[in-house]
C-alpha cells in the first residue's frame, strides 16, 4: 500500500525561495574580490538569482548543461549555486589550485558550456582558453566598471547580464534525482574524478548536517564557511544557511588570520568551519595580537586530522568548542561529526579530548563499517582497524563518465571504499589511522603517520610535520619525521624525539628528523605524501 503524502521533489530552488520568504531581511555578507565588504539580504539575493536564471536561459543554458565556476566565497558565487542548479543545469565548481593541465582536463571532461570566473582568474583562463574546446563563453563576475581588458573570447560581464533581466522567475519542477552540481576530487594519482550530486542528495545532506548533532545551525546563527566554495560546495554550508535562515559571511579571496578574524569579530559570527591550516593562521594571529572572539561558539574542523594542540587552543584559550568532522568529495562531503555524548560530559578533560581527536560519529544517513583485506567486517571495538566502507543517499554510486574505469572503490554490493584505514568504537566514533596508501608497516605492525604528525605539531618549535615510511632491510619500513620549524627556531632532532617519547609507542619513534622549508600540499590543502616521497627518494636512513 502506498502512503498518501504529496510527492514534492526535493529541489535546490526551494531552499532559496524559502529563505527569501521567511528570512527576507537576514544578511549575506561578502568580502568582494574588488575590495570592499558587500552586504545584502536573502530577499535581495533571491531577486538576483531569478535574474541569473533568466540570463542563463538567454545564453542558451538548458537542463543538464554544465556551467563552471572559478570563484572565491562571495555573493555572486552563492547566486550561481542556486541559479544554475535551480534551472536544472549542473554547477561545476572548479578548484583553482588544481594544476593547469588538471583544469584543462576537468573543463573538457565535464564539457562545460560556460565558465563564470572571478577577476582573479582572468589571467589563468586567458592562458587556458585555447584548449577549453567545449566552452561557448566566459562570464566575468564583476560590474561594468571593473571589466578588464581581456583576450577571453566573447567575455561577458555578470552585472550587465543581470541588469537586463527582471527579478521574478517561475522555477521549473523536475525529478529530484536530476544532477545539480559536480565536484572533482584532486586526484593524487590519475585524472581528477567527478562526483555528480543530485538535488535529492544535496537536500538530504543539507537536512542532516544542519541538525543539532552535526553543525547545529539555526536562524540565530551567523556562519562563516572558511572552506572554499570551490571545494565540495564549501561542505554544503551555503545550502544549510538558506535552509535555516542563518546569516552567511563569505570571506572572499583572503584567508589570512587577520582577514578571517576581522569578519568573525565584526560580523559577530557564531559558527564557522574549515581545515586545520586556516585555523593555525587564525590562532597565531589572535595569540600574537591578544584578540578574543566572544561571539564565536563553535568551529567544525575537518579535511585533515585536528591536532590536540588546536583543540586545546580553541577551547581553553578562546572558549570556542571544537567539533572534529570527516568526509570526502564522494560523500557530499560530510560523513561524521564529533559531538560528544551525554555520558561523556563528566569525563576528565584529557579523556574528552581523546574522544575529540577521533574523526567523529557517523551521522544518520551514512552507514559505515570497517573491513579486512578480504572484505570481512571487523569488530567495532575501537581497536581493530581496516578499510572504512560507507553507503548512503549522499554517497557517490560511481564517478561521472569514469573513462578510467575506477571500479575498485565501488563494491558490487553497494558500498564505497574510502581508502581510509580506521577504527570504529562502541559509541560509533571513527578514528582514521591513515590513508591506505600512506600507512607505514614496520615489523608487520602498522604505524599511524597521522598520529605521529599530530603529536609532533604539539612541539612548540614545529610549524608543520609529515611522516613517511622509508624502506628498511630488517623492518620493511621505518618512519621518518619531516619538519618545518617555526620561523626563527632551530629545534634539535633529539629534543623532538624526546618530546614524542612519552606520547607514542617506543617503536613508533621516527628513525630520523629531516628539516625542510616547506612541505608539499595537494590542491585541497592536504599534505601530499606522494610528492614528499618523490622529493626524498634519494634519502638514506642514518643507520643504513
Ligand atoms: P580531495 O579532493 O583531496 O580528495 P577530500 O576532501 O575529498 O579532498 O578528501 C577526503 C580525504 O580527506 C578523506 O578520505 C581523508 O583521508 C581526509 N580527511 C578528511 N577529513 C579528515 C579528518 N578529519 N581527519 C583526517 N583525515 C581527513
Amino acid at each position: 500500500m502506498r502512503g498518501l503524502m504529496m510527492d514534492a521533489p526535493l529541489l535546490i530552488s526551494s531552499l532559496i525561495r524559502f529563505a527569501a520568504q521567511n528570512h527576507a531581511t537576514t544578511e549575506i555578507v561578502s568580502r568582494s574580490v574588488e575590495g570592499p565588504i558587500h552586504r545584502y539580504t536573502y530577499a535581495d539575493a533571491y531577486g538576483r538569482i531569478c535574474r541569473l536564471a533568466r540570463a542563463l536561459g538567454r545564453l542558451g543554458v538548458t537542463e543538464g548543461d554544465r556551467v563552471a565556476t572559478l570563484a572565491w566565497n562571495g555573493y555572486r558565487h552563492f547566486e550561481l549555486y542556486f541559479g544554475v542548479s535551480g534551472i536544472g543545469a549542473v554547477c561545476h565548481t572548479i578548484n583553482p589550485r588544481l594544476f593547469h593541465d588538471q583544469i584543462e582536463y576537468v573543463v573538457n571532461h565535464a564539457e562545460d558550456k560556460y565558465v563564470f570566473l572571478d577577476l582573479t582568474f582572468v589571467p589563468l583562463l586567458e592562458k587556458l582558453a585555447p584548449v577549453l574546446k567545449p566552452v561557448k563563453g566566459y562570464v566575468i563576475m564583476t560590474d561594468a566598471g571593473h571589466m578588464p581588458e581581456t583576450t577571453l573570447p566573447g567575455a561577458l560581464c555578470y552585472e550587465t547580464l543581470l541588469e537586463a533581466e527582471v527579478d521574478t522567475f517561475e522555477w521549473p519542477e523536475f525529478d529530484e534525482n536530476t544532477a545539480s552540481s559536480l565536484c572533482y576530487t584532486s586526484g593524487t594519482t590519475g585524472h581528477p574524478k567527478g562526483a555528480l550530486y543530485s538535488h535529492r542528495s544535496t537536500l538530504l545532506h543539507t537536512f542532516s548536517i544542519c541538525s543539532a548533532d552535526s553543525l547545529g545551525l539555526n536562524c540565530e546563527d551567523a556562519m562563516l564557511p572558511a572552506v572554499p566554495m570551490f571545494h565540495v560546495n564549501a561542505w554544503g554550508i551555503p545550502y544549510c544557511c538558506a535552509m535555516v535562515g542563518a546569516k552567511l559571511v563569505l570571506p572572499g579571496p583572503n584567508y589570512e588570520g587577520e582577514a578571517i578574524y576581522e569578519l568573525l569579530d565584526g560580523e559577530q559570527v557564531t559558527k564557522t568551519a574549515g581545515v586545520p591550516t586556516i585555523w593555525l593562521m587564525l590562532l597565531d594571529y589572535m595569540k600574537k595580537n591578544g584578540k578574543k572572539l566572544p561571539h564565536l561558539d563553535s568551529t567544525v574542523i575537518g579535511g585533515s586530522a585536528v591536532p590536540r594542540s588546536m583543540i586545546e587552543a580553541f577551547q581553553d584559550d578562546f572558549g570556542v568548542q571544537v567539533f572534529h568532522a570527516w568526509g570526502m568529495t564522494e560523500m557530499s562531503p560530510v560523513g561524521t561529526t564529533g559531538r560528544l555524548k551525554g555520558h561523556m560530559r563528566n569525563l576528565p578533560k584529557e579523556k574528552r579530548q581523546d574522544i575529540q581527536l577521533k574523526q567523529g560519529r557517523g551521522i544518520y544517513g551514512v552507514e559505515m563499517k570497517i573491513v579486512d583485506d578480504d572484505g570481512a567486517e571487523l569488530p567495532r571495538d575501537g581497536k581493530a582497524f581496516g578499510e572504512l566502507m560507507v553507503r548512503g543517499p549522499w554517497v557517490a554510486s560511481e564517478y561521472y563518465k569514469d573513462d578510467e574505469g575506477t571500479k575498485a572503490s565501488f563494491t558490487g554490493d553497494g558500498w564505497f571504499g574510502t581508502g581510509d584505514v580506521s577504527t570504529l568504537d562502541e559509541d560509533g566514533f571513527m578514528q582514521i589511522v591513515d590513508r591506505s596508501k600512506d600507512v607505514i608497516k614496520s615489523g608487520g605492525e602498522w604505524i599511524s603517520s597521522i598520529d605521529l604528525e599530530n603529536t609532533a605539531v604539539g612541539h612548540p618549535d614545529i610549524a608543520e610535520a609529515a611522516v613517511i615510511g622509508v624502506p628498511h632491510p630488517k623492518w620493511d619500513e621505518r618512519p621518518i619525521l619531516v619538519v618545518v620549524p617555526v620561523e626563527g627556531k632551530e629545534p634539535a632532532p633529539d629534543d623532538i624525539v624526546a618530546f614524542l617519547k612519552d606520547k607514542v609507542a617506543n617503536w613508533w619513534l621516527p628513525d630520523d628528523v629531516v628539516f625542510v622549508d616547506e612541505i608539499p600540499h595537494t590542491a585541497t590543502g592536504k599534505i601530499s605524501k606522494m610528492q614528499l616521497r618523490e622529493r626524498l627518494k634519494d634519502y638514506k636512513l642514518p643507520d643504513q
